[in-house]
């Protein structure tokens, strides 16, 4: 029997824990070997020992508990590798709130069925959320969509996501401190299928991410698959660049047009000596930024590439 671990990471959630069990284990049913994974992200509360207390009633349930709050990334990850280590043939990642709606996983494990390596959710538009909200998260996807290339990562996608072998093994590959999990999808490849659902409040307790958080989240995305960094000199050195242009257009125009001499009367030596050095500065500033991603791309370890398949047989493996 396939083996199915369900991920969910924890940051003081004595309020949802028990509730989101109670859910799930409703869709368990007997033709997959499922397992939670629920992942202490240094919870505050009691959310560890409510964690063990399920542990010791319901053998589906395992733990791994972090020494401090090291982010949801971090959990997800954690949670991933307890699901190698127990051999899963597939994994999901899910909120323990119940946003990520449980009813969505006989049509997940469906298209797993079919085939599909890795199916994603997201979700339609958020009632509620306000035009100052909707506006920052809709400029974040469409900024992220041109400096990445990244157009699968549309507004309102979640981690909420099934992954079979081959996607967990690629993920666990991809070593980042500071994770981005949307864009390692995007990076991993696979065969994916999107699936899309309705807005769900919160079944209980409070969001554990604030504005500023969202903020640096997004930045981080950016940082870590595009080279955004690189664009702003080089957006400045085309301005200049093309200034410099019509610097010496305007003094070859002004030589010819009032017939006067092009080098002791018509140029602006000073403008053009300025713009000119500032095409150079902002050249200068794009080179030591592409210098700096190509550092950070070799301390990174980022895996070349990632395999799906192959027919070659190592001498080592009968
Ligand atoms: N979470 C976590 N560590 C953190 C913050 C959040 O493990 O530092 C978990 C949290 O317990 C929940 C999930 O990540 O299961 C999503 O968090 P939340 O519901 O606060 O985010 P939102 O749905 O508001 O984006
Ligand atoms: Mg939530």
């Amino acid at each position: 029997m396939k083996k199915i671990s369900v991920i969910v990471p924890c940051y003081n959630e004595h309020e949802t824990i028990e509730i989101f069990y109670n859910e799930i284990i409703k869709y368990f049913d007997d033709k997959y070997d499922y397992k939670i994974i629920f992942v202490n992200d240094g919870s505050k509360d009691n959310s560890l020992d409510i964690m063990r207390e399920l542990g010791n009633k319901d053998s589906r349930v395992l733990y791994v508990g972090f020494s401090r709050n090291f982010g949801k990334e971090a959990a997800m990850y954690a949670g991933l590798e307890a699901a190698q280590r127990i051999h899963s043939d597939a994994a999901l990642f899910m909120d323990v709130d119940l946003q990520d709606p449980p009813e969505l996983l006989p049509e997940m494990l469906g298209y797993y069925e079919e085939g599909y390596n890795l199916i994603m959710t997201k979700q339609k538009d958020r009632k509620g959320q306000g035009l100052f909200g909707k506006m920052c998260s809709l400029g974040f996807y469409k900024v992220y969509a041109f400096v990445t290339k990244d157009k699968g990562m549309a507004k309102g996608s979640r981690d909420f996501c099934l992954m079979d072998k081959k996607v967990i093994n690629a993920f666990l590959q991809i070593k980042d401190n500071e994770r981005f999990t949307k864009g390692i999808f995007h990076y991993v490849g696979f065969k994916t299928k999107m699936i899309e659902f309705e807005y769900k409040e919160r079944v209980a307790g409070t969001t554990k991410w604030n504005f500023r958080k969202l903020l640096k989240y997004a930045f981080l995305g950016m940082r870590e698959f595009s080279r955004f960094y690189e664009y702003i000199p080089k957006i400045f050195a085309w301005i200049f660049a093309l200034i410099t242009l019509f610097d010496i257009g305007y003094g070859i125009g002004y030589a010819i047009y009032n017939d006067v001499n092009f080098f002791t009367e018509a140029m602006n030596w000073t403008n053009l000596r300025i713009d000119f050095g500032l095409t150079l500065l902002f050249i200068g500033i794009f080179y030591v930024i592409r210098l700096l991603y190509d550092v950070r791309s070799h301390a990174q370890k980022r895996p070349i590439y990632i395999e799906e398949e192959s027919n070659i047989v190592l001498d080592d493996e009968d």
